[in-house]
């Protein structure tokens, strides 16, 4: 008798991808593997891992470690409060759970940065519970294999009681990785292969024709671009940089202070300003170097880097670093990419 989950798992037994974090379901090694896959993709994702689990080989590693040790590994994996959180939580299971990721739903989703995904993604790889984990890849899978254009409510729960149906049997964290996988190997967002996919017998996308059109796809909205002015001083072979408060964007990571300015306003004047008021330092502007543009998912950014000297050293925050310390520090993609725009490295 024809039996989906079944077929599924064969295949998933012969096609599944090789990634390190299979190598052992450790809770560990899974819980960081699906905190790191949050918003990017798995060749991103597997280096970063490597180097991680070379450095910090156990979760009681992770939580003695200092949280900038942890960025500077983080530093270009992007969405950083990922990493900050993965730290505070790990310190929680070490204090309150002796060391041992928990088991119970409840108590793993009540740490920092854990929703219901990485709790069901988790708890069913590591500990073989009946959990879907349900993110964007696996809402799509399974709205082509019933059909489903419009992701409404009712849509969304019968996802959810087919996932359920499928992880009946007792496999449950291979099937959530067997639907990873086929909608990262065949049931693309633009691109499918029905003809290796294990659902195609039941799968009704396939069987009403042009699977790509469910389900609907949202809109993109326009981004916007926000333009910034950066600091760049050089003293006696020292930069002046500044870490950023650890609530929000990029949050705990390095930079030279930077400003948003808006258009018709006087950027010079703007820096002057920010310098004097908020990092205590009175500035002359030298040169500029040429913009720099980075895109994030919900804004691009235009940052200008002004070379400026200082007529006094000491400020009311940020620090002075060696030219040749910067790697030892961890900045966002931008920061670098301002840092070439300067030409840092033949300073
Ligand atoms: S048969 Fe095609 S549309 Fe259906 S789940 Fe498989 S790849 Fe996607």
């Amino acid at each position: 008798m024809y039996n989906t989950n079944n077929i599924l798992l064969t295949w998933y037994d012969a096609n599944k991808r090789i990634l390190p974090w299979r190598d052992y379901n450790e809770p560990y090694n899974i819980w960081l593997s699906e905190v790191m896959l949050q918003q990017t993709q798995v060749k991103t994702v597997v280096p970063y891992y490597t180097k991680w689990i070379k450095k910090f080989p156990t979760l009681k590693s992770v939580a003695e470690s200092d949280l900038n040790s942890l960025l500077k590994l983080w530093e270009g994996l992007g969405y950083y409060s990922r990493c900050r959180n993965f730290h505070k939580a790990t310190q929680i299971v070490v204090e309150k759970y002796k060391s041992v990721v928990p088991n119970d739903y409840k108590l793993f989703r009540q740490l920092p940065g854990v929703g219901d995904y990485i709790a069901s993604a988790v708890l069913s790889i590591a500990y073989n519970k009946k959990y879907p984990a349900v993110d964007a890849n696996l809402k799509r899978v399974i709205s082509r294999y019933l059909g489903i254009k419009k992701l409404t409510r009712r849509n969304t729960l019968r996802i959810h009681n087919q996932l359920n149906k499928m992880l009946t049997n007792g496999r449950p964290g291979d099937i959530n990785q067997a639907l990873m996988d086929v909608g990262s190997l065949i049931c693309k967002p633009n691109d499918v292969i029905c003809i290796k996919c294990p659902l195609i017998n039941k799968c009704k996308g396939y069987s009403y024709g042009n699977p790509i059109m469910y389900p609907d796809k949202n809109k993109r909205k326009p981004i916007p671009t926000k333009e910034y002015v950066a600091v760049f001083i050089l003293y006696n072979d020292h930069i002046f940089i500044n870490q950023r408060s650890e609530d929000g964007l990029l949050g705990g990571l390095w930079e030279l202070p930077m400003i948003e300015v808006f258009e018709n306003s006087n950027k010079i004047k703007a820096l002057k300003t920010y310098a004097k008021n908020k990092l205590g330092l009175s500035i002359d502007i030298l040169n500029c170097f040429d913009k720099v543009k980075h895109s994030y998912s919900h804004y691009k950014l235009l940052v200008t880097p002004f070379a400026c000297e200082v007529s006094n050293i000491e400020s009311k925050i940020g620090h002075w670093i060696r030219v040749g310390e910067i790697d030892k520090y961890a900045f966002s993609k931008v920061n670098h990419k301002l840092f070439n725009a300067i030409g840092i490295k033949n300073y």
